[in-house]
């Protein structure tokens, strides 16, 4: 008898865009001559530079040609790719990354996922809450939790590290000892950052307590301040207890391409139950050497001209287009009185729902009195409760029309 991994039967049901979805077509079929603006949308809309396109296509038709064809690539990535992001995403930060510590792949969400498979069952994981759900789910799915306590909203075992207007959204270090800590850097979903100073007391817990941190700056490239860490290896000795997840999703526009790279750094170590140190480079290395067949050659090309100074500069008109957007409805809301938080360094507003109402009573009257569509904060997390996010990856013109109508409201 096949028997299944039962902690998949722990995972709460991913309700959360589905239910979103329902809701809006419902409201359509309803009302078919109203315009619904949707600010709920995580993807990029604007289209990827034709220098990045072109690369591609040139690499699409060197696979034609018996002498430029390229079967399996490294499973690592291609040197030529992984040298570029060492010199410009790192070497350009005066950060020394080897090109050995990178590794190219398919997606930061299969990454941050994945990593949990090199660690023991029997560590304790922390998460800020609200949180992008991959980290939480991916270690249910390895069992890390025994079960889900409704009354509490949270899954027992797991520490969750509140982020709310409160504390400025800055999670504050756990009661008990922790291993494995996943922080978002800037904030999917708050929106917010953390200076310096702020993750350095992470990277000195996590030295003291010999855990790891599993940091995802995905929306790096969004940081506009000028104090803000745009990686955690600016902070002193975090080589020794961090790796680092990036993606080209969010930044250049390839959410439908698919291509990430990871940072492992040689100096960090796990323990075997002897305390043995071991390097965690080399079991991220074995694992992808096992079950990773590397990114194709036509999308690493791709990626490589990401790099281009034209792609650089179109990469970045297109980001401060969407942060226009984020400042925009800032601007527009605080004026209103709303609660706003994030948007400066990042492509998502978070806003105190008004009048107590909690975040799926926001959604309906947005979605009714506005016709927009936004996502409920409580689906990040228990403390996202009260909370609602609107992106700045919508159209400009739709994101002003929404302005207009929430000032009518
Ligand atoms: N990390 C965060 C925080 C995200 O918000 C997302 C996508 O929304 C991802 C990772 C996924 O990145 P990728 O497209 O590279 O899988």
């Amino acid at each position: 008898m096949i028997k299944i991994n039962e902690s998949f039967l722990k995972l709460k049901d991913n309700y959360l865009f589905s239910t979103i979805n329902q809701k809006t077509k419902e409201y359509k079929n309803k009302n078919p001559e109203k315009k619904i603006i949707n600010l709920g949308i995580g993807d990029v809309t604007l289209p990827i530079p034709s220098i990045i396109t072109k690369a591609m296509s040139k690499a699409c038709e060197e696979m034609s040609d018996a002498e430029t064809f390229r079967g399996y690539g490294p499973e690592q990535g291609y040197e030529f790719l992984r040298e570029k992001i060492q010199q410009e995403d790192y070497g350009k930060r005066n950060i020394n990354i080897d090109k050995t510590e990178i590794f190219v792949s398919d997606g930061a969400k299969c990454d941050t996922a994945n990593i949990s498979e090199l660690f023991d069952i029997s560590n304790k994981v922390a998460i800020t809450d609200p949180v992008y759900p991959v980290y939480l789910d991916s270690n249910i799915i390895a069992g890390r939790s025994k079960k889900y306590i409704k009354e509490l909203e949270r899954f027992d075992g797991i520490t969750y590290l509140s982020c709310i207007s409160e504390n400025n959204f800055i999670p504050e270090l756990p009661k008990e000892k922790c291993d494995m800590i996943y922080l978002c850097y800037p904030n999917n979903p708050t929106g917010t950052v953390l200076t310096n100073e702020q993750l350095k007391v992470w990277v000195d817990y996590a030295r003291e307590n010999r855990a790891i941190i599993l940091f995802d700056s995905a929306y790096e490239k969004y940081i506009t301040q000028k104090d803000i860490p745009h990686s955690i290896y600016e902070i002193e000795g975090a080589k020794e207890v961090a790796i680092e997840f990036r993606s080209f999703s969010k930044t250049a526009g390839f959410t439908g391409i698919r291509c990430a790279y990871t940072v492992v750094p040689k100096q960090l170590v796990g323990y075997t139950n002897k305390g043995n140190e071991i390097s965690i480079n080399s079991l991220w290395r074995r694992r992808s050497s096992c079950k990773f067949n590397g990114v194709s050659y036509i999308t690493q090309r791709g990626a490589e001209a990401v790099y281009t100074k034209e792609a650089q500069q179109l990469i970045e008109e297109n980001i401060k287009y969407y942060l226009s957007n984020t400042n925009e409805l800032k601007i527009n809301l605080e004026k209103l009185g709303y609660k706003v938080y994030g948007g400066i360094n990042s492509p998502y507003v978070w806003i105190k729902t008004p009048k107590q109402q909690s975040s799926w009573e926001f959604f309906d009257y947005l979605l009714e009195k506005a016709n927009i569509v936004g996502t409920p904060g409580s689906g990040f997390g228990p403390s996202g409760e009260g909370y609602f996010r609107l992106t700045g990856f919508g159209k400009k013109e739709d994101t002003i029309e929404a302005i207009e109508r929430i000032k009518k409201l």
